[in-house]
């Protein structure tokens, strides 16, 4: 087991050599640069078996934000207070063909509805779905949930990311979809759940926690508790193999073939049911907004250890 970890070890830190050796190749979106990181040259990743072992490498002590990583708490959340029939009502279930925060293609909906969860439209539609008596107690309980994923109990929000995060075009997608009758309520009971949850700051061990989390079913690695029942899990891994890589989900499915949801932070939270939960992080971007750094070190794991899920072993 231990010559196992060293393995492991020795390999990641080899990828994180290789991905060092590299010229920067992306850009980092202006607002994440100016407020939460501005390091072109961090790379890290962790992995987090199903039986809580954790092995990382590279800058694991940086701490950065969830972005949208964390348009998987809302859903999840929405679908155990109401269960997939009403959720859906409200949401659809296509990968987009447009940027994750496209209005357009809502217009080509039936009823309109935001094109699927992980977008945008509709993570903003689901935090105005999810219960919760006002924006305050809704980012508690988002909270709550991703301190108890993560282990880390102190586990909170970046106020400069926060307010960097109070922009147009989502403040427009709130409208839109209250406009044909997705959301009730004002803009202050919901956008603010969605900036701040967007803002949460994790390590990339608190990351591959929570992938653990995904890979085990609903059930913590190190506590046991069950976190969310595993039909929510089957829904969410569903969603991030075919939306969470935005449009580059289908490319990502066959090259990595690991259920996954990026961030413009430059973070990947990755599962491979009942096996093992990623985290990568490496800040800049393709031009599909996601982790160019990030992308290359999953395939690496993928291929190294044949974890696509759609493989023979
Ligand atoms: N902060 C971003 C936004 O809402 C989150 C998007 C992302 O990570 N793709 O615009």
């Amino acid at each position: 087991m231990e010559n196992m970890q060293e393995e492991i070890l020795e390999y990641l830190e080899k990828i994180i050599e290789e991905e060092k050796q590299l010229a920067r190749r992306g850009e980092i979106p202006d607002y994440i640069e100016a407020v939460d990181n501005n390091d072109h040259g961090a790379v890290t990743v962790s992995l987090t078996s199903t039986n809580g072992t954790t092995v990382r490498a590279g800058d694991y002590e940086g701490r950065f934000s969830l972005q949208s990583i964390a348009k998987l708490f809302p859903l999840a959340i929405a679908l155990m207070d109401h269960g997939s029939e009403e959720v859906f009502k409200y949401t659809g279930k296509a990968p987009t063909g447009n940027v994750y925060h496209s209005l357009i293609q809502m217009e080509m909906q039936e009823k309109e509805k935001p094109l699927n969860p992980l977008v945008n439209s509709g993570a903003i539609v689901m935090c105005g779905l999810m219960k919760g008596k006002d924006a305050e107690e809704k980012i508690e309980r988002i909270l709550s949930l991703a301190r108890k994923m993560t282990g880390n109990p102190d586990l909170s929000y970046n106020e400069e990311v926060y307010k960097a995060e109070d922009q147009d075009l989502n403040r427009a997608l709130f409208y839109y979809n209250r406009h044909n009758g997705f959301i009730e309520g004002e803009f202050e009971d919901t956008l603010p759940v969605y900036w701040k949850m967007t803002a949460i700051e994790v390590t990339i061990e608190e990351l591959s926690n929570m992938a653990a989390v995904i890979a085990n079913h609903g059930i913590c690695v190190h506590s046991g508790e069950e976190l969310m029942p595993s039909d929510v899990v089957t829904t969410l891994k569903a969603f991030m193999i075919t939306c969470g890589m935005y449009d580059q989900s289908g490319s990502f499915a066959l090259e990595v073939g690991i259920p996954a949801k990026s961030g413009v932070s430059g973070s990947i939270v990755a599962a491979i049911p009942g096996k093992l939960g990623i985290g990568v992080m490496g800040p800049d971007l393709n031009k599909y907004s996601n982790s160019i750094a990030g992308i290359r070190m999953l395939k690496k794991i993928s291929d190294k250890w044949k974890l696509s899920i759609f493989s023979k072993d």
